[in-house]
């Protein structure tokens, strides 16, 4: 087992960092606090050529591994989770996918835009009546000559509210279950699409989530991503690296909040000394710096794994349910270290704290994952 980055993917992920500590950061309050999509953030990425790290030259992409992309990922959320959360849809529920399952022209028709930036992507799955229970989707799509027509609602969709293309999934065949499920390419201005207004959430306020509305809307037959009633295959082709995306997500932003209260802690002075000085500050820099470690090393290992191509469905899991319980508990102890300066709006970690909430559920919530942990220790044991 190899512990050590490559040089280029310490070259990557420092460039990413010196962008995030030099732009990301010094704008991420504002964006929070104007709750508004990080335009200048979403720019820069697209010239550094990230959002095709993971995707061949062939299509634009930069041909890095999985591992590289997960680095950008957790340097993102280092400093604007906001960011890291759009660059996340973008990239892996959306570009990546297209990649997997699109045929040589839907590649070349979509792929360059959203590489480019030029086009928003965004994956929906969720409905209001269809959240963890995600296969139950109401949403139908109906083929009437050489289209179909697609009726119902989606909600929690990130970059929603913009986007310019979207996954879509819906049963083209209810009887059948999840074997009657397709997925779709909807663009924006397709006619009976509408997008919802941004949901208020409490964090990652700079993230666009909404609702998506179908009314009769007209889907070419070739915006069908995959075969039809294989939108299954579709969406398990990319849970998993989804699912690790995820992981990374907590840890990046644990890091950042590690980062201000380990320097906090030793500027400021109380009874005469530094609070890094008493043993039970040092108590809790020390735990949160193991349990960061511990996380990064779950989520780099099933990121290296699935990166070679092996099915990571436990060590993906593993990773997600770890990396959010660390990242929420991480944050929260970080907060304490600040005493009530913590409570503070004008100190990051207050975002933080509300922001790593918001990236638990994506994916799958911890009690999801749980339930796939033991689904597949038993399926071992049998
Ligand atoms: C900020 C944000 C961004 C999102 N972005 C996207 C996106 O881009 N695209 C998309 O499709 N979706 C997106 N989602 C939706 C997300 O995937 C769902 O919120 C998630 O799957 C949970 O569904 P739910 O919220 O309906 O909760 P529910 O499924 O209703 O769950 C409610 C509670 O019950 C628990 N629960 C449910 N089933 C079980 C069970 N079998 N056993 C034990 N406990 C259970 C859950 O863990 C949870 O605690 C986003 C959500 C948020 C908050």
């Amino acid at each position: 087992m190899d512990f050590e980055l490559t040089a280029e993917q310490r070259m990557l992920r420092d460039q990413v960092a010196r962008f995030v500590d030099q732009e990301v950061i010094p704008r991420a309050p504002m964006i929070d606090e104007e709750e508004r999509f990080p335009e200048e953030n979403f720019r820069a990425l697209a010239e550094m050529g990230l959002f095709g790290i993971t995707l061949p030259p062939d299509y634009g992409g930069a041909g890095a591994d999985f591992l590289s992309g997960v680095l950008v990922m957790e340097q993102l959320m280092r400093g604007c989770v906001s960011t890291g959360n759009t660059f996340g849809a973008h990239t892996v529920l959306c570009a990546e996918s297209l990649f997997r399952n699109g045929n040589e022209e839907q590649r070349r028709r979509f792929l360059p835009d959203l590489l480019s930036g030029k086009k928003i992507g965004a994956l929906a799955l969720t409905e209001p009546g269809a959240g963890s229970d995600a296969l139950s989707l109401r949403c139908r799509a109906e083929k009437k000559g050489d289209r179909y027509r697609l009726n119902g609602s989606k909600t929690f969709i990130t970059n929603g509210p913009i986007a310019d293309v979207v996954i879509v999934y819906a049963k083209t065949n209810p009887e059948a279950g999840p074997q009657g499920i397709s997925a779709f390419i909807v663009e924006d201005g397709f006619s009976g699409f509408t997008k919802g207004r941004p949901m208020k959430k409490m964090g990652v306020r700079g993230s666009p989530t909404g609702e998506l509305f179908f009314e009769d809307c007209e889907v070419p037959e070739e915006n069908l991503l995959g075969a039809e009633n294989r939108g299954i295959e579709v969406l398990m082709s990319g849970l998993d690296r989804e699912r690790i995306f995820w992981s990374i997500a907590p840890i990046g932003v644990a890091q950042g909040a590690f980062d201000l209260a380990f320097r906090y802690a030793r500027e400021r002075i109380q009874f005469g000394q530094p609070i890094v000085q008493f043993q039970m500050i040092q108590d809790i820099l020390a735990d949160i710096a193991t349990e960061i470690q511990a996380g990064r090393v779950l989520a780099y290992w099933a990121a290296t794994l699935a990166g070679s191509g092996k099915k990571v469905r436990l060590e993906a899991s593993y990773a997600k349910l770890f990396c959010a319980e660390v990242g929420v508990r991480a944050v929260g102890r970080a907060m304490q270290v600040f005493g009530g300066y913590g409570f503070i709006r004008e100190y990051p970690i207050e975002r933080m704290y509300r922001d790593v909430k918001g990236i638990e559920f994506g994916a799958g919530t911890n009690q999801i994952q749980k339930l796939i942990i033991l689904g597949e220790l038993l399926k071992k044991k049998s």
